[in-house]
């Protein structure tokens, strides 16, 4: 999959639109609580600069559903990117209104202008086509550096694509470094590679789950999808979650993995609480014994001995989704013993993005870690084997 490079336009004095993925977490502080995402912008935005663009810069932050709500401002992000690249950043209190037009309009070389939330506009879920026009009318090259949202047929993600040809469109650095690993992941990675699914749903990853099973040699379930499975296989899961319309597919799962010899683990002891609560009382249980009422929270230390175990002599470790409920100190155990396991790993280790960057960082492990992807989803559909929409047309064509 070769993408249009960032490096062959001619960018020399020119005005560019860069769609970023700044959507961090935050914490119940309004603080970003992982930058991750920020300074992986870095390149991409600083190449331009120094080809004397004018940069302006878009994001989404969270959901506001087309509404201008004040808590989802990228107002913390212009904050955070003026300490990151130690200039100025602009932003507007508008996505396509008097002020970002005005203000994108008139920005000079080496200034960075951020365009308020793009999420503010209904139109950039729906992939408006007018929004789309508004946006590319801001600049003269277009380049995708948000991997985070490159699985979305967004405005600012596909639509904007089609007012700009292929020499007026690239792929950022970031953008490119992703696709590159993954691919590489996919089609090469070194044997035995193991694959660490968790989360809370099966339904997220079911698709993930069975696109996976022909190309790793192991499995290892965690986090709430694991109940699913274990009801499938006949226990008594209490109050756990579950999704009992997918027992079936849960069944042709564990079916698959047989048939290709995919060694497929599942927890054999789980935490359980009274109620889903930082303050609930808790207790380590056999998978066999949970008892009625209680939910499982997080995996237990046999299943994390089990793991570990199951883990030392692979050579590849993609992880996506945590063990249990690790935004609660009391459930975080089994996420924080695996990510240590991966950590000390000797294998190539890749974290999918999302909850599970979030995780590692906390524990400050990231730095322990061969690659982690800005992008969750993003990275579960490319190993799917799914061509993205914001992917797709900065293709170099062929022939
Ligand atoms: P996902 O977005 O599917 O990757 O799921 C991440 C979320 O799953 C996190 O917010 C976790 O708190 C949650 N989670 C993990 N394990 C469990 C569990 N056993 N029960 C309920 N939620 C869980």
């Amino acid at each position: 999959m070769e993408l249009l490079p960032l490096k062959s336009l001619n960018l020399k004095d020119k005005k560019v639109f860069i769609r970023c993925d700044f959507n961090v977490p935050m914490d119940e502080f309004g603080n970003i609580s992982d930058d991750r995402r920020i300074r992986s912008a870095v390149a991409t935005i600083n190449y331009c600069l120094d080809q004397d663009c004018a940069v302006i810069l878009a994001s989404h932050l969270g959901r506001p559903k087309g509404q201008a709500i004040e808590r989802y401002s990228l107002a913390p992000i212009a904050r955070r990117l003026q300490q990151v690249l130690k200039r100025h950043v602009e932003l507007t209190t508008d996505v396509v209104g008097v002020d970002a037009m005005k203000k994108a309009k008139e920005l000079p070389r080496h200034e960075v202008l951020l365009i308020e939330n793009l999420r503010y506009e209904v139109g950039e879920t729906n992939n408006d086509e007018e929004l789309s026009k508004k946006l590319a009318s801001m600049a003269e090259f277009y380049i995708n550096d948000a991997f985070g949202v490159s699985h979305r047929a967004h405005s600012s993600v596909d639509g904007i694509t089609k007012f700009f040809d292929d020499s007026h469109k690239a792929a950022g650095f970031l953008l490119q470094r992703e696709i590159n690993f993954f691919t590489k992941l996919i089609n090469q990675p070194v044997r035995p590679f193991a694959a660490i699914v968790g989360g809370s749903k099966v339904s997220g990853k079911l698709e993930a789950l069975v696109n996976l099973l022909p190309k790793v040699d192991k499995i290892f379930i965690g986090g709430g999808m694991a109940f699913t499975f274990l009801k499938q296989m006949g226990y008594n899961i209490g109050a756990s979650l579950v999704e009992d319309d997918l027992l079936e597919e849960a069944q042709k799962i564990m079916d698959e993995a047989k048939k290709l010899g995919v060694k497929f683990y599942l927890p054999v002891d789980v935490i359980v609480a009274e109620k889903f609560a930082s303050d609930a009382v808790s207790k380590i249980v056999t998978a066999q014994e949970i008892p009625d009422n209680w939910m499982g929270l997080d995996i237990g230390p046999a299943t994390v001995i089990l793991y570990r175990e199951g883990l030392s002599d692979v050579q590849t470790i993609l992880w996506n989704g945590p063990m249990g409920v690790y935004e609660m100190d009391k459930f975080a155990r089994g996420s924080s013993k695996i990510a240590h396991a991966v950590a000390d790993s000797y294998a190539t280790t890749v974290i999918g993005g999302g909850d599970t960057a979030d995780l590692v960082q906390r524990i400050g492990l990231d730095e322990e870690i061969s690659f982690i992807s800005t992008g969750g989803g993003a990275s579960l559909e490319l190993l799917e084997g799914k061509l993205l929409p914001g992917v797709a047309p900065l293709l170099i064509k062929k022939g």
